[in-house]
Parts: structure tokens; C-alpha cells; sequence
């Protein structure tokens, strides 16, 4: 999601001026199959995944298989909330593989809009609706969507500035890469936030990534993020975490929280849950933090059921055993052993965990061209950041340890010629 694009086009002239990613990468896509696409002229090697929302890479061949076999037999592909064969399939493979296992147990499944930011709304409806509070809290350098409540809860200037109405009822309070101690960063979280407060006026909710995506790929600390958990926990004030980007895997488990041992009152989850790039987006909810009145929240495309066909098939494939996490931990071992060996570490702030990792080059400038010039070497890797100054790998976890070795040797090569 960089802000500031060549000016490069080759769409078509009715297409708005928003559009973004074409002019990063001036080319007509046309076919792809795990880690690689294909223009109409030549084959890339794809380090951004559509943003994270293909994990699995492109083209998981289970995947495709049971949604060829799904449609051909004239399988139902939109029922909004109804109650589908495939739907139910879904759920019990939700249950099974990832809530059971993850002492989410009773936690709830609302499906909201297909989007990443419907999910954040619906969730920070159900936190204002449950507690009768209003105010937000959330990080600065987070990004949670552009509808108008995500957007109040991101720090993208551009995209605030975009909102044309002011962004309310949300405080944002520094992430955990501040000059603070965590010890002192939950102190100040505390003052602000809760101590002396009666409780109508705390919050209704905190909201958090634990890797800062589009922010430039921060890291929470463990201390920092439990102590934030901990400190919601005291003052019984729901925690929301935004796994949209980070969940499905990208971190290493299937939610970045996991590591952290921390258990969120609400999860949002999003981009690779359908396993194959369709719009899917849950919210996992505490029992009474779910709404109580039937349609009190909707949307059309809530029953994407071609959706619900690949996310079973990628939840069995994928996640009934910690094969694939164990698997992210190794690949990013390598990615860290790569960088480290070949001096960018030493020139740079590399951070990232599992699969999502930033190289920090301190330039937005600098980190743009480094990605452009990724691009003429066959190589698709996005900036991210508050100035654009990081570059963003995502990686599909699926990528072969050769092409995955191959294109960081490609961005370490180019980050240093650019030294
Ligand atoms: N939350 C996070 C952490 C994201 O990275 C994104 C998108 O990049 C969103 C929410 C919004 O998702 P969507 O673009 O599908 O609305």
C-alpha cells in the first residue's frame, strides 16, 4: 500500500486515478501458479502475495480442484447469510482445526463483508455495542482498512486525509518501537487510557496489530504486548487484534497472537482465509461480546460460498498439524541467514517474524527504487511505512526454498548497490 507511485500507465483511461499497484508494476498480468506470475511479456517472481491474501501462493492446486469440481456441479456461490451445505463445512473446519486447538473454544463466528475492513467494523461494532462506550483505542502506524471507522482507527495520512469528514472517537497511542521501556510504554497506556477513569469512560475497545503491516513491519515486543493484553484484561475492556494481514499463517502460527500467548476478546480475520484469493473476511468474538439482535449488522456478500469450498480445503490441507508453521519459522531463518551473510543486516534495520519481513533502508526514496529495480529483475516486492522507507517482503509460504533464496539474493544485491 506505498503512497507515491511513478507515473507509469497502462490502464485503461477510464479507470480511476486511485488505482494503485498498476503503476508500481506496469504490466498486463494474465496468469500465475505458486510464487510465479505471468504478464503478457514475461514471468515474475512474487514476493507480495496480493498483499498477504495469498499465503498458499497462487493457484493452490486442492484448492482450485474442489472449486472446478464445486462450480461444475452447479454449486451455489452466493447465499448471503443462508444456511449452505458448504457454509456449515467451513464452520466445522474452523472449529476444528484452528479454534479447538487454540483454546478459542465458544468463541463465535460472525461473518461480515468479504473485506478486510468490514471485518474491522463489524468488530468495532460489537465492542461499542457490548460495553455502551464509544472511544477506540488504537496504535499509531497501524492500518485497519479505509472505510470510515477502520480509517479512524489507521495512521495513513494520505488515506485520512482522503476521508473527506472528520475521523473520530479513536485515540491513538504509540506503537511499541517508541524510545520507551515497555515497562514505562504501559504505564503511560494505563494513565491515559484507564487509571482515575470511572469506567463508562474507558474505552470500548483496544485495537492492534501485532505486526504492524502496512506501518513498515514493527514488531510488537513480547512484554509490550502482553503487558497492553494484560492491562485490558484489568480494566475488562475487550482487545481486538487485527489479523488480517498477520493471521493465516504469514508469522509463522496460524495467528501472530499465538506467539505472543496473549487471548484476544475479538479477532478479525481476513486475506488468505479463503486460501485462493476470493473475498472472505470473519470475526471471532467472545460469546457475549457477539450482537444480540438478528441483522443488526449485514451485507450482501456474506455467503460466499466458492469462499467457503477453498478456505475448508486449505484449513484441511494446511492446518491439521504445525507442519507449515514449523516450516515458516524455518524459511524465515533462511531469509534472515541470507540477509545477515550478505551484509544487509549489518547496512540496514532488518525486522519482520515469520514471513512478513522489512528491511528498513530509512528512504522512501531509496526503498522505492530498490523495488523497482526488484521489478525489472523479475521480482514483485511492495514498500510499506510511514515514509515508504521499508521493504516489504510477503512472500507465499508455500515458495520453494530455491525461489525463495533466489529472490532475497536479488533484493540483497540491489540494497547494497544502493548503499
Ligand atoms: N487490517 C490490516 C492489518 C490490513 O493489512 C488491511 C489491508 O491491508 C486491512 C485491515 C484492510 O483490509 P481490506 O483491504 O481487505 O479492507
Amino acid at each position: 500500500m506505498s503512497t507515491t507511485f511513478n507515473t507509469t500507465n497502462v490502464a485503461s483511461p477510464i479507470e480511476s486515478e486511485v488505482r494503485s499497484y498498476s503503476r508500481i508494476w506496469p504490466e498486463v498480468f494474465e496468469r500465475a501458479k505458486g510464487s510465479a506470475v505471468w504478464s503478457d511479456k514475461r514471468e515474475f517472481l512474487d514476493f507480495f502475495s496480493a498483499a498477504g491474501s495469498l499465503n498458499y501462493g497462487h493457484n493452490d492446486p486442492d484448492a482450485q480442484a474442489a472449486l472446478t469440481d464445486y462450480i461444475g456441479r452447479d454449486g451455489i456461490l452466493q447465499a448471503l447469510d443462508m444456511q449452505t451445505v458448504q457454509r456449515q463445512q467451513f464452520l466445522s473446519a474452523l472449529e476444528a482445526r484452528i479454534l479447538q486447538p487454540r483454546q478459542l473454544h465458544g468463541y463465535r463466528v460472525m461473518f461480515t463483508g468479504p473485506t478486510g475492513t468490514n471485518a474491522i467494523e463489524a468488530a468495532l461494532k460489537c465492542a461499542r455495542l457490548s460495553t455502551g462506550r464509544t472511544e477506540v483505542v488504537s496504535f499509531l502506524r497501524g492500518f485497519h482498512g479505509v472505510s470510515l471507522g477502520s480509517l479512524s482507527a489507521s495512521s495513513n495520512a494520505s488515506k485520512r486525509r482522503a476521508a473527506g469528514v472528520p475521523l473520530r472517537d479513536v485515540s491513538r497511542f504509540p506503537f511499541d518501537i517508541e524510545r520507551l521501556s515497555a515497562r514505562e510504554s504501559i504505564e503511560w497506556f494505563e494513565r491515559i487510557h484507564f487509571r482515575g477513569r470511572p469506567s463508562s469512560e474507558f474505552p470500548a475497545c483496544v485495537l492492534m496489530e501485532l505486526v504492524q503491516g502496512e506501518g513498515g513491519v514493527n514488531v510488537a515486543g513480547m512484554d509490550w504486548a502482553q503487558g497492553i493484553a494484560a492491562t485490558c484484561r484489568r480494566y475488562d475492556v475487550p482487545l481486538v487484534v487485527d489479523e488480517i494481514q498477520t493471521g493465516c499463517g504469514r508469522t509463522g502460527p496460524f495467528f501472530a497472537f499465538e506467539d505472543y500467548e496473549v487471548k484476544p476478546d475479538i479477532i478479525a480475520v481476513s486475506k488468505s482465509l479463503s486460501g485462493l484469493g476470493l473475498p472472505l473476511s470473519v470475526v471471532l468474538l467472545r460469546p457475549d461480546l457477539d450482537m444480540t439482535t438478528p441483522g443488526q449488522h449485514n451485507g450482501t456478500f456474506r455467503g460466499n460460498n466458492a469462499a467457503f469450498v477453498t478456505a475448508t480445503t486449505c484449513l484441511e490441507k494446511f492446518w491439521t498439524d504445525d507442519k507449515l508453521s514449523q516450516q515458516t519459522r524455518r524459511k524465515s531463518d533462511m531469509v534472515h541467514s541470507i540477509l545477515a551473510d550478505a551484509g544487509v543486516s549489518d547496512t540496514y534495520a532488518v525486522r519482520g517474524r515469520g514471513l512478513v519481513i522489512g528491511i528498513d533502508v530509512a528512504s522512501g526514496a531509496l526503498a522505492r527504487r530498490a523495488a523497482e529495480l526488484c521489478f525489472e529483475r523479475g521480482l514483485l516486492v511492495e514498500t510499506a511505512g510511514t515514509d515508504d522507507q521499508v521493504v516489504k517482503l510477503l512472500p507465499p509460504l508455500t515458495t520453494s526454498d530455491s525461489d525463495l533464496a533466489r529472490g532475497v539474493e536479488v533484493v540483497a544485491e540491489i540494497l547494497l548497490d544502493l548503499r
